[in-house]
Formats: structure tokens, C-alpha cells, sequence
């Protein structure tokens, strides 16, 4: 079977050289691959001149559940990739982590699109303020980048680490060509094969390759951003393309890392941190049969405990079967390919020279269901190092497969010190159950590591563990890790936006931007904004209301119905030193009372209030003022409405399409000055409901 690359919006098989693919397990060929003959640039411009526009034209809801149903679909289709997902080696659980893990991750990515407003752009910070008078003011405009996303992506998750990075720049609006590693691109294809049939993404949106890429960094352009996963030489090598260079090209690079896990002095055996630490270097060592990103590399455990470590993990590690996943009780399947083995063996020896291997053989294992010799199989290796700051090759080694060195410390700062040496990792773990242990090490350990998992018995039943990064938080390292930045909530969806600021006046910021900006042109109207449905809002569109003059009775009375007698609002004797002249209004009372003056109380479009952002309360409020609130709709976005099953029962009021309006509330006294401010957020019905 000859695998076809996705271009110009055709399949196309790739002309010339093939390179032949094997099922890791069995050895037997089941596919060749080839680029040859596709047109990189003309892919690209492709990609900017059809994709782009189309993504680009979707607002963030839009390009949100188009991720959503996209999720649902593949999800859909979950057992074809499982099928093809053992072809790589992997076991249920490993394709469980690369399948619904990446599936995973466009539901999490889609369900980001509640933090953006209904708009193509995303408005970034707060407005600052930059004249004395207020008629000069920045803010920060993000765009999406008109160029594309081009993903290189290593073997060992063809699907994950495909939907993990389109995920995130289709939220931006930037559309993608996705080069996964060849030697397991035909897992890829095939979901690509379906997400191109669903039909879901726009035109252009996606594109794929199935063999080499070499050349394509030649076309990229200012507007591109570049992501790399795999080993830090071929990173480095693209890196300094000198195409990246002229063109100020974002480049973000997620290479080799020593992931270390520390065990905590206190996390002695008989605790339930020891059990936990064995269990999860074990699973680290493991789960893909080590090829993991994140897989732990150094085991850095306290120097009286190496014994006890080296026992119970020994234990673990001789319980761990090997063979064809497909066989009832295998735990750990194969490395993707024969040429991974040889590269695995050969740093396996380098590591020998200078350690002593504890656990396992390069040749005397046993494999259940398969044949040893034709299958990309392996035994999980041990070392010890029992000088690891003079024998420091297991700091710089990776071994990408089920090899892992244990390493001795004497203090904290020792252990801070090695987990240091592996030059920038993505992730490190401390199994501790002693809080100054952890805050010491995370202090220390930080500035060296993308993330830190901190694990005790606490949060171990529903700790992700060592090895899962999640979309919501950053995945990448410093240092050897490559220095880069994926996923990360909406961080990570900014990084294919461009930052612009902007300046002018209140008023054309807010037109710009859509969002109401502070002393920006306010228009009143006969109706009261809370009299009108979602669309009907306008943003800048304001309510002044009536006025109050405050007086001692409303704060004794609040201070009574609240509970609150903090000195300053009910003792006048005590103000000496404060800066209150007399007994203060409370500022909740004052917020309490700007409801009373905004609320129209009739029946309406609008259903709830859910909450304040940005509460401020600037000014004192002293008896004798006068306040009073303008009350300007500041930011709009439409949800869409709840879809139910047949026969779902659908919860009290939750059929209906709505929106969130925010809504300044600027509460000023007789001078005119704000004394507080507030934006509120209130869920307000469509007129229409279709
Ligand atoms: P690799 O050999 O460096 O290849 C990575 C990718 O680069 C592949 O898609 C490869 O394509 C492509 N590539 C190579 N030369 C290229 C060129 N001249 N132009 C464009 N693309 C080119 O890495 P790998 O063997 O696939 O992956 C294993 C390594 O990845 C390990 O070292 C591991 O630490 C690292 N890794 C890191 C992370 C992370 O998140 N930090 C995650 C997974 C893996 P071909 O396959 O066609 O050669």
C-alpha cells in the first residue's frame, strides 16, 4: 500500500524513492511512503491563500465547535485508529494515550473558546491609559498570523501529536501541514483520511505529508510559525535554516529531555509516597515502551534508599510482560521500528561504559505472542550511577526507549543539582508528602523544567501523572527541551496570533475593538438595556440612572443586614491614622446600591446575573454624597444554544439561545468622578431563537 500525501486538495501518492513501512510487532512490510513530487511552496501558498481566509473569516466560537464536532467525529471512529495504532508497537493503553489523548485535546482546545469574545481577534490585557485627560488611550489587538502552521512531528504519536498542535492554530485561525515522522505516518493518514471526508475544515485547512520533508523550510515566510518535535540534532539543524533567520520565522522546538523524578527523604518504604514514586517510575519507564517525551530518564532518590528503590522498582519491572499487545496480560509492546532498536542499544552502550546496568539484558528477554527476532522488541534497562556528578552521561544520554538510571543524593540541594544536570527538561516529578521538601525543590528546580509534578498521596487517585501533558497547561522545556511553548490553554493559542498595539481615542478604540472602552462616546437610548434582547445591545449603549445621596442609615443598616462592622464604616473613633475622614460607606454596599439604580426589574430578555470581573472601588463614599451610575454595555458573546439527546431531559431553562453581555458600571458621585467601577456579566436571550 502506498501512503498518499494530502495537497492542494488532492490525495496524492508520492512519486520516485519509497521508503517501506513495517508493522513493528510482526516486521512484515505494510506500506511504503514518498513525498516526491509535491510542490512545498505551492502547498503553502495553497494554505495562505485558500485556508487562512476561511479560518480567518470564523470567529473563535465558530472555529471552537467546529473543533467539537470534529472531536465528536474522529471519537466516533476510535476503533480503526486503535487497529492501526497496534501496527506501531503500542499496547491499548499507549494507544489509548496517543488516540483519545489527542482526541482529548480538540474538545479541551474547543471548549477554550468561552474565553474569547465572538470575534475573529482577541483583545489582549487591559487598556492603558496614556494622556492626562483621557482621550489618548492603547491597548493590544491580536490577529491571526497570515501565513501557516507547518507541524514536524516525531514517530511516537502520529495522532496525538498531530491534533495537539492543529488544535491550537486552527483556534487561531491559521490553517496547517502536518508532517508527521514517516515511520509511523500511516496511523496519521488515516485519521487525516476522515478528518478530510468529514468535510468539517474548511478547504486548505489541512494538509499532509507522508514522507520526507526536506525542503520545505525554503518557502516559509514571516507570517509562518514553525513547530518541531523530535531528537535535538534534526532541531537544531532546522533551526538554524537560514530561511528562519532572514524571515524572523517563529520556530517552536520540543527536542530530547532527561526527565527526572525525585524521591522525597521523607517518602521512606512503608509510606504510601514509596509506593507511589516505584509505581509511576515504573509506568514512565514503560507505557510506549519509553518512547515518551516524558518518560523519566533519571530515578533521583535519597543515597540511603537506592537499595530499597533498586529492590522494589527490580520487583515491578520483572512483572512487566513484553510482546504483541494483541495477547491477554502483555504490558509493554514494541519500540515503533527495528531502526529505533539499534539506536536505543547503541546509547544503551555508551551508558554502560560509565554505569552499572542493574535490570534487564539487550538480548536475554522473553517476548509472548510474537516472534523476537522480527519485532522491534526490547527489555527495560536499569542502570545505577553511583557517581553521577563525575559519570555525568546519563544527564546527556537519552536512550528513547525502556531505559531509565538511578541516581544517588545526599541533601535537597544535591537533588535540586542533578535534576539540574539534564540541561532544561519538559518535565521532572518530586514524590514528597513534606511541604518545605517540595517548595525548596520547586524553587530551585523551576528555572530548568516546563513543568513539575509535585505527587503524594494527596492527589495521587486523580494525578494525570509524570508523563500526560494537558492542553490546559504549557508543554515544553527550556535548554535541551528546546525552549518551546505548546498547547497551554489559551497561551498556546496566542502563539499563532499577532500582538499589535493599538492607540487612539476612547471612542475609535472602542469601535475597533468592539469592546466599550473607557471614556469612550456613551449613547443613550429611550428602551433600557435590560429591556432588549442580545442582538438588539449595542456596544457603548448606556443607561444613566437616577440619583442617591448616601446617608449614615445606609451604612449602619448594611452593616447590619451584612454582618459586616468593620471599624471603618461604624466606629468614627477609630479613624485616626486611616485615611478615612469619617465613617466610609462600605464598597459592597456601594456595588449593592449601583444595582439598586441600574436594574430594571420588569420581566426581560435578560435571565441572570453570574458574576463580577474587575471590581474596583476608587473613591471613598462618605453621608452627604450624591451617587449616581452610568451603566454601558461593554462586551458581548453569543453562546450557542445547549444541544440535548433524544430523550435527554433537558435541565429548567437550559433550551434557550442566549449571550453574555458585560456591562460597565461606573458609579460616579456629584463631582462627577468614578468612585467605583465595576464590569458585571449578565446571560441575556436571543430574540431569535432558530
Ligand atoms: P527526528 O529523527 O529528529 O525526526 C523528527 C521529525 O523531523 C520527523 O518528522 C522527521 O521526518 C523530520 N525531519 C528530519 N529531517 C528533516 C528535514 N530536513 N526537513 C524537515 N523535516 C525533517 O526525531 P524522531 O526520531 O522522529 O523522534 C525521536 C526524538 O524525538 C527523541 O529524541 C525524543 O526525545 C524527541 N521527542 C521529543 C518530544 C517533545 O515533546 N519534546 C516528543 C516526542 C519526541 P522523517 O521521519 O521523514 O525523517
Amino acid at each position: 500500500m502506498k501512503l498518499q500525501n494530502y495537497a492542494q486538495g488532492k490525495w496524492i501518492a508520492g512519486e520516485g524513492k519509497e521508503k517501506p513501512l513495517f508493522n513493528a510487532i510482526t516486521g512484515e512490510q505494510i506500506a511504503t511512503a514518498s513525498s516526491e513530487g509535491l510542490d512545498f511552496a505551492a502547498m503553502m501558498d495553497y494554505a495562505r491563500k485558500v485556508g487562512g481566509p476561511a479560518l480567518r473569516k470564523m470567529t473563535f466560537q465558530e472555529r471552537g465547535l467546529m473543533l467539537k464536532a470534529l472531536a465528536m467525529h474522529l471519537i466516533s471512529l476510535k476503533a480503526k485508529y486503535y487497529a492501526v495504532s497496534s501496527k506501531t508497537g503500542a499496547t491499548k493503553v499507549d494507544s489509548w494515550i496517543d488516540i483519545e489523548g489527542g482526541i482529548g485535546n480538540l474538545f479541551a482546545n474547543a471548549s477554550l473558546r468561552r474565553q474569547f469574545p465572538d470575534e475573529s481577534f482577541y483583545i489582549d490585557g487591559e487598556t492603558a491609559p496614556l494622556s492626562k485627560g483621557g482621550t489618548f488611550i492603547g491597548h493590544h489587538i491580536m490577529v491571526p498570523k497570515q501565513g501557516v502552521a507547518i507541524h514536524i512531528n516525531a514517530f511516537n504519536f502520529p495522532i496525538w501529536g498531530m491534533l495537539e498542535k492543529i488544535a491550537v492554530n486552527f483556534m487561531a485561525g491559521v490553517p496547517a501541514i502536518v508532517k508527521p515522522a514517516t515511520l509511523t505516518s500511516f496511523l496519521t493518514e488515516v485519521m487525516v483520511k476522515d478528518i478530510i471526508d468529514s468535510k468539517i475544515l474548511p478547504e486548505g485547512a489541512l494538509q499532509l505529508i507522508c514522507g520526507s520533508a526536506n525542503g520545505i523550510l525554503d518557502h516559509v515566510t514571516n507570517q509562518d510559525v514553525v513547530t518541531f518535535t523530535g531528537s535535538a540534532s534534526t532541531g537544531k539543524m532546522l533551526k538554524s535554516h537560514p530561511r528562519l533567520l532572514e524571515e524572523a520565522v517563529p520556530f517552536n522546538m520540543e527536542a530530547d529531555s532527561l526527565n527526572a523524578s525525585i524521591l522525597g527523604e521523607d517518602a521512606v518504604p512503608g509510606t504510601e509516597e514509596f509506593d507511589l514514586f516505584i509505581k509511576e517510575v515504573q509506568r514512565e519507564m514503560t507505557v510506549k515502551a519509553g518512547q515518551k517525551c516524558t518518560a523519566v530518564r533519571r530515578i533521583i532518590v535519597p543515597e540511603k534508599l537506592v537499595e530499597d528503590v533498586q529492590i522494589a522498582l527490580g520487583k515491578r519491572l520483572a512483572q512487566t510482560v513484553i510482546g504483541n499487545p494483541e495477547v491477554e496480560g502483555v504490558r509493554m509492546g514494541s519500540l515503533a521500528g527495528l531502526e529505533q532498536v539499534k539506536e536505543v542499544r547503541e546509547k544503551v552502550e555508551q551508558l554502560s561504559k560509565t554505569q552499572k546496568m542493574v535490570f534487564g539484558n539487550l538480548d536475554n528477554y522473553e517476548v509472548v505472542g510474537a516472534d523476537k527476532n522480527k519485532g522491534a522488541f526490547m527489555s527495560p534497562i536499569l542502570f545505577i550511577n553511583d557517581n553521577p556528578f563525575v559519570n555525568t552521561d546519563c544527564h546527556n544520554i537519552e536512550a528513547f526507549g525502556p531505559v531509565s538510571t538511578i541516581i544517588p543524593y545526599k541533601n535537597l540541594d544535591e537533588a535540586i543539582e542533578l535534576a539540574k544536570m539534564g540541561k532544561g527538561s519538559l518535565v521532572c516529578s518530586i514524590v514528597t508528602n513534606d511541604d518545605k521538601i517540595a517548595k525548596e525543590f520547586v524553587l530551585g528546580a523551576a528555572c530548568m523544567h516546563g513543568r513539575i509534578l509535585i505527587l503524594n498521596a494527596a492527589c495521587a487517585k486523580e494525578s494525570t501523572g509524570h508523563g500526560s501533558p494537558m492542553p490546559l497547561l504549557t508543554h515544553g522545556g527550556p535548554g535541551r527541551a528546546g525552549g518551546g511553548e505548546e498547547m497551554g490553554g489559551k497561551r498556546g493559542i496566542l502563539h499563532y496570533m499577532q500582538r499589535t498595539a493599538i492607540q487612539g481615542s476612547p471612542t475609535m478604540i472602542t469601535k475597533v475593538t468592539n469592546q466599550y472602552q473607557y471614556g469612550a462616546e456613551q449613547t443613550e437610548f429611550d428602551k433600557h438595556v435590560f429591556q432588549k434582547y442580545f442582538e438588539e445591545i449595542q456596544i457603548g449603549e448606556t443607561v444613566i440612572t437616577r440619583k442617591h445621596t448616601v446617608t449614615d442609615a445606609d451604612i449602619v443598616n448594611f452593616a447590619n443586614v451584612s454582618g459586616d462592622h468593620f471599624y471603618a464604616h461604624v466606629d468614627a473613633t477609630s479613624l485616626e491614622g486611616t485615611i478615612f475622614e469619617r465613617n466610609v460607606a462600605h464598597g459592597y454596599w456601594v456595588l449593592s446600591k449601583a444595582a439598586g439604580l441600574f436594574v430594571d426589574g420588569k420581566k426581560g430578555p435578560v435571565l441572570l446575573n453570574y458574576g463580577l470581573e474587575e471590581c474596583r472601588f476608587v473613591k471613598p463614599v462618605y453621608p452627604g454624597m450624591t451617587i449616581g451610575v452610568r451603566f454601558t454595555a461593554k462586551e458581548k458573546i453569543s453562546q450557542e444554544k445547549k444541544e440535548f439527546n433524544e430523550g435527554e431531559e433537558i435541565p429548567k431553562g437550559m433550551d434557550i439561545k442566549k449571550g453574555i453581555v458585560k456591562f460597565l458600571v461606573d458609579v460616579y458621585d456629584e463631582t462627577g468622578e468614578t468612585v467605583a467601577l465595576a464590569t458585571i456579566l449578565t446571560m441575556v436571550k436571543f430574540k431569535n431563537q432558530d
